[in-house]
Formats: C-alpha cells, sequence, structure tokens
C-alpha cells in the first residue's frame, strides 16, 4: 500500500496540490465519514496555498475581487479537478475513492449562514448529516490544527490554505497528528474582525454578524460606502462602526443594502473585510517567524487603514 500511496501523492502533487496528508479511519472522528462510506478505510486530505499577493488590494484598499475569485477557483476548479484524478488514481488500483468538496449552499442548522455566499441561496435546516466537518477531518488527517479563531493553521501557510479530501476504502499508511504549536491565543484575529464577529471568550463566529461584515457594513473599512447609507437606519452609527449587535433578520436587512461595490459574477460575494481574522492571524504567525514559506517582505508593509465614519 505505500507504493500505492506514493502513487497517488504524486498524482495530486502533479495536480499542484501544496500539502497532502493521509489519516486511517480508527482516528477520523466524523462519523459523517462511515455514513457517507460504511467500508472506508482511509481519508485523504488535499490542499492548496491561498495565493498571499490575492490580499494584497484588501490591504491596501484598492480592489476586492482577487481574494474571492482566487478562493472560488480554488473551491471549484482546482480541488474537484485534483480530487477527481487522485480519485482516478485509486480506483485504477481497484479500489472506490469517494471525493469530497466543500459544499457552499447547506447549513445543517436554521439560522446558521455561510458568509462567503448568497444568504438568499442557502438551505438551512437541512441536517446535513452526510456532509464532512472540514475541519475536524482536515486536523485528523494531519493538515495541521484549529486556532482559536476556528481556522486551520499549518505551518506552511498559516490560516491560507483551502482543501479537499478522499474517503477510500484502500488502507494506506496515516501520517502523523499534528501537535498544537502555532496559535499562542494572541487574539489578533478577534480584534481584527471589523464587525466583533469573533467571541472574545471563546473565538466562536457569529456567522451572521459575520456575513454582514464580511460585505462591508463597517464603513471605516469600504472605500466605497456612500455617506448617506443607512441613513434611515436608527442604529446608522452602530452598525457603520462595526459595533451592532445583528440578529438573523437584522443582519439579512443590513446585507440587502450593500451594494456599493458591483457584485462578482460567480458564486463567491467580493470579500470586504478580506478575511481580516485570518490577515491578521499570518501576519502575527509570520511576525513571529514561525511560518515555513518565507517571503523577501512582509506580507504588512504599512500601518492598517482606517476611514473615517462620517
Ligand atoms: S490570531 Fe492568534 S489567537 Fe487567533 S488563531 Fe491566530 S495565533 Fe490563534
Ligand atoms: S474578519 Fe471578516 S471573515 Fe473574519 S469574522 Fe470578521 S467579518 Fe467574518
Amino acid at each position: 500500500m505505500t507504493e500505492l500511496k506514493e502513487k497517488l501523492f504524486a498524482a495530486l502533487r502533479k495536480c499542484r496540490a501544496d500539502i497532502v496528508c493521509c489519516g486511517n479511519i480508527s482516528r477520523m472522528r466524523d462519523p459523517a465519514i462511515i455514513k457517507l462510506m460504511p467500508e472506508a478505510k482511509s481519508v485523504i486530505c488535499i490542499a492548496y496555498r491561498q495565493l498571499r499577493g490575492t490580499r494584497r488590494g484588501i490591504e491596501e484598499g484598492t480592489v476586492y475581487y482577487q481574494y474571492s475569485t482566487s478562493v472560488e477557483t480554488l473551491e471549484e476548479i482546482m480541488i474537484p479537478g485534483a480530487l477527481l484524478a487522485g480519485c482516478s488514481v485509486l480506483e485504477e488500483a481497484g479500489f472506490e475513492a469517494l471525493p469530497q468538496r466543500r459544499f457552499q449552499l447547506v447549513m445543517n442548522e436554521e439560522e446558521e449562514n455561510n458568509f462567503e455566499v448568497d444568504h438568499h441561496e442557502v438551505f438551512r435546516g437541512k441536517k446535513a448529516e452526510t456532509i464532512l466537518d472540514f475541519e475536524t477531518c482536515a486536523v485528523d488527517c494531519g493538515l495541521g490544527e484549529i486556532g482559536f479563531s476556528g481556522s486551520v493553521l499549518t505551518d506552511d501557510f498559516g490560516p491560507s490554505q483551502r482543501w479537499g479530501f478522499i474517503i477510500t476504502d484502500a488502507e494506506l499508511p496515516p501520517d502523523p497528528l499534528v501537535t498544537p504549536h502555532l496559535c499562542d491565543d494572541c487574539r489578533e484575529c478577534v480584534k481584527a474582525c471589523p464587525g466583533h464577529a469573533l467571541r472574545y471568550e471563546d473565538g466562536k463566529r457569529d456567522s451572521w454578524q459575520c456575513s454582514a461584515y464580511y460585505k462591508g457594513a463597517n464603513r471605516s473599512k469600504n472605500p466605497f460606502m456612500p455617506p448617506n447609507a443607512f441613513f434611515n437606519d436608527p442604529e446608522r452609527l452602530k452598525v457603520i462602526a462595526g459595533e451592532a449587535d445583528l440578529s438573523p433578520e437584522r443582519a439579512r436587512e443590513i446585507i440587502d443594502q450593500i451594494n456599493f461595490y458591483p457584485p462578482m459574477k460567480h458564486g463567491y460575494v467580493s470579500s470586504m473585510c478580506g478575511r481580516a481574522c485570518d490577515t491578521a492571524c499570518y501576519v502575527h504567525l509570520e511576525e513571529k517567524g514561525v511560518l515555513k514559506r518565507k517571503f523577501k517582505t512582509l506580507f504588512r508593509k504599512r500601518p492598517v487603514w482606517k476611514l473615517p465614519l462620517d
């Protein structure tokens, strides 16, 4: 089986996967795996870097499409293509292989939301018990650790990667689990969020609060918000300062009014916050010198900008 694993990993790397790792079924905690494939023996995780340059426009306050477009390209093109290539290697060897990419539009809970897509398109309360918990499975495959913000952190890219899985009945040698060592509880992720969507005590993300501020409800981080935005909203100042505590219903009202930046003609909404929680984490880990992939210069080159509220 070592030979098959080598062949599989070589095929995945040929598809430009940056990190490939494998967990055996006995250590996989997500019950959805066995529901999906009762005979499963191994789960393979493949991860792609999110290019650092795709955050540059948001960092400088100039252009906002590249981050979301790159996420979409990874999720919709690169990862599915690599999963199919990897599955073919396994099936050619006589084993069954089930590709698993993120499913963006189905939420288990009635009031949950995915901030990366249009909330009108999300199906909720579907009890999607056969959809993998991507973070838990990544850790169990040996990709990395879960940070305080809930993002998976790796030695290579910090919080900046996207990934998918192959579930198979081939019994492949597992890779080691990662002992958590990167997240130092600094809470830079919490402090960086323009909408206070991560709870200070435990880092729990409020998915609706996050959705409103991901899309740009904070005036100080949105150069495209006109001066009269939310003019009739009794909580206007709180909303544009990122201090409003939004119920799901209020968040929906706010999100539907944030059309200051032309929408992408794709499935993912433009990120106006630039996933500031993860950027702050990346900056923190880079400044500590703990990331393996080094650049000639640090990502953060200037103080973080902020526009006046009025
Ligand atoms: S910013 Fe700090 S607390 Fe947050 S996930 Fe990164 S290392 Fe952990
Ligand atoms: S920084 Fe953006 S992605 Fe992160 S929690 Fe806040 S709104 Fe959500």
